[in-house]
């Protein structure tokens, strides 16, 4: 597939679930991929990226950045406490919001740098235990906690567990989101990203269909 084929399929995805069309963001999944795809992508109009590793959105990004105006990125991956001033430098929204301790840091340095990224809440809907993300049953009062912390909470992701049909997940998603007032929902990848919008996705995160395979490092 590629970019093109991908930003076809969201379309008549939007159109078949009578949603706006645009309405949904495709957050092109960059991680792993080596940047001559990357660049090809943005040279193809592309601006709205995911990483799901702060390190490596910081060795990579910036270089970016030079070349090419307005680029959007998003942090997708499971965030430590001692990388969110770095992740909320460079990033404009932050998916893996999962546990208090996260969002105390991020509302102290939101505070300090006088910004926050948009803040999505990573569910567990599948409540596998090496999984991150808060419980089903533990998202309501964590999305109170982060609005207690004037937290730009946007809206919830979650990652289906590979061996069951994901369209329950995300269904579940979206009841939470809808219970909490939240509009956002990151939700869909490569291979179910259609779905997820039939459900209602905001955002989808969708990396090898756009740049093909993520080379195995040996
Ligand atoms: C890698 C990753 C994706 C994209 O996965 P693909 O199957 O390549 O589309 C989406 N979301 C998260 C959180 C990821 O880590």
């Amino acid at each position: 597939m590629g970019l093109k084929e991908i930003r076809d399929e969201i379309a008549r995805a939007e159109t078949e679930a009578g949603r706006e069309a645009g309405s949904v963001t495709l957050i092109a999944v960059s991680k792993k991929q080596p940047d001559a795809r990357v660049e090809a992508v943005l040279e193809e109009g592309h601006r709205v990226f995911g990483e799901n590793r702060v390190q490596e959105a910081a060795d990579k990004w910036p270089a970016f950045r030079e070349k090419f105006d307005d680029i959007e990125l998003h942090i997708i991956g499971p965030l430590q406490t001692n990388k969110v001033r770095q992740a909320m430098g460079l990033a404009q929204a932050i998916h893996s919001v999962d546990r208090p301790k996260l969002a105390r840091a991020i509302a102290r340095i939101a505070q300090e740098e006088g910004h926050c990224p948009d803040l999505f809440v990573q569910v567990n809907t599948g409540e596998e235990d090496q999984k991150a993300g808060v419980m089903p049953g533990e998202t309501d009062a964590f999305v109170e906690e982060c609005r207690g912390l004037d937290l730009p909470v946007r809206g919830l992701m979650c990652i289906p567990p590979v061996d069951e049909d994901p369209s329950l997940h995300f269904a579940l998603l979206a009841k939470i989101a809808a219970r909490n007032g939240l509009a956002g929902l990151s939700m869909g990848m490569s291979g179910d990203f259609a779905r997820a919008i039939a459900l209602g996705a905001t955002h989808v995160r969708v990396g090898s269909a756009i740049f093909g395979e993520r080379p195995t490092r040996g």
